[in-house]
């Protein structure tokens, strides 16, 4: 018996299972309202595999929060509103936009994850995750029409290849064309007019983009 005792775990193994246990990884915990994370993480910020952001909402938000709003697909062809749960995924190639946080519909080619969090009566903190973009993996910003769901303008951009840095500066091209020129703003189809796009970084908001993170 002792003798089957002692082959159960191979030298290879042995040596793996060593190696694993003396492994120095850092140690990573967030706490999620230190103020040093609310400005660490307000964007995407890698932890390993992982991208990680967070969005705080509040009733009376001030500088590092967010008003709160609903969270909408296009589903079926149609603007839907998700009840707010616990964990909520967002499918790869669905559109979604988060009321008053970001002002454009996100399509990403992979999929998301968001843990939300009741801090009090008047606060909620929207953990978000995601895989940290691949090479080849593209987000797309685009803009339908909030009447009849026609499409009116999309950027996309290679965040696997050029980064965060990548996704930012097409996110502003496309918002300078977007928010530049009432035209590209107006339904073909019914003639609505499209409130101009807005950042995640509302202290950038011009005094139109102000106000329309106020409205969609
Ligand atoms: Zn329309």
């Amino acid at each position: 018996m002792a003798g089957l005792a002692a082959s159960s775990l191979t030298p290879e193994s042995f040596d793996l299972m060593t190696q694993f246990a003396g492994r120095k990884a850092a140690l990573m915990t967030m706490d999620l309202l230190s103020e040093e994370s609310k400005l660490r993480y307000r964007s995407f910020f890698p932890c390993g595999d992982m991208l990680i952001g967070l969005r705080y909402h509040e009733t009376n938000p001030g500088r590092t929060a967010f008003k709160a709003g609903r969270a909408l697909k296009i589903i079926d062809g149609k603007i839907v509103s998700e009840a707010r749960k616990d964990v909520q995924f967002v499918q790869p190639l669905v559109p979604h936009h988060s009321e008053h946080v970001y002002g454009f519909w996100h399509i990403n080619e992979a999929q998301e994850m968001s843990l939300n969090l009741k801090l009090d009566d008047n606060r909620r903190l929207t953990v978000l995750v995601e895989g940290f973009p691949e090479r080849g993996r593209k987000d797309r910003f685009a803009w339908y029409c909030l009447s009849c769901v026609t499409p009116l303008y999309m950027a996309e951009v290679e965040t696997g290849r050029v980064g965060l840095g990548g996704y930012y500066s097409v996110q502003e091209d496309a918002f300078e064309v977007f928010n530049g020129d009432e035209k590209v703003r107006t339904c073909r189809s019914c003639g609505t007019v499209h409130p101009v796009a807005y950042s995640i970084f509302p202290w950038k908001d011009s005094r139109e983009e102000k106000e329309a993170r106020q409205c969609w």
